[in-house]
């Protein structure tokens, strides 16, 4: 499937090659951290499929194994865009929200599980609104489509 995806401020963009099928969501306490939500969502891209314009700056991180990651985002706007292997990458990981086609690309896995937020499970339990927060109370949807 061909996808293609940006940063929040055009800045930095791409287009890329992916197979739906390797969308995963990722529950460790980096990408909490690093992304700034609860989890995020890759799919994985061959180096030879994904194509770049503009240049991210990128932030080198330490595995506990030793090996050397490369975190891609953008220095204007803050937005991920993907990772790999500091030396010779093979396979990029692009972030999901930046993907223009997102909302067709299902995670088929949840990894670590284990530093998981307890409640994000249950994410369905939670009162919906259709837009914004605001300081007044939302007007909750009353639950599922029904169908
Ligand atoms: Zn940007
Ligand atoms: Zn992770």
């Amino acid at each position: 499937m061909k996808i293609d995806g940006q940063c929040h401020c055009g800045g930095v963009s791409y287009e890329a090659e992916i197979s739906p099928d390797t969308v995963i969501v990722c529950h460790c306490s980096d990408c909490q951290t690093i992304s700034g939500a609860p989890y995020r969502a890759n799919v994985p891209v061959k180096v030879e499929n994904f194509t770049l314009h503009g240049t991210p700056k990128t932030y080198v991180k330490t595995a506990d194994s030793g090996n050397k990651l490369a975190l891609a985002f953008c220095g204007d706007c803050g937005a991920s865009l993907y990772s790999s292997k500091l030396e010779n990458p093979v396979i990029l990981n692009l972030r999901l929200g930046a993907v223009k086609q997102r909302a067709q690309l299902a995670p088929k896995g949840q990894y670590f599980c284990r530093s998981a937020m307890p409640w994000v499970f249950d994410l369905d339990a939670i009162p919906k609104s259709q837009d914004q927060t605001s300081s007044h109370r939302p007007h909750y949807s009353t639950g599922r489509t029904r169908g």
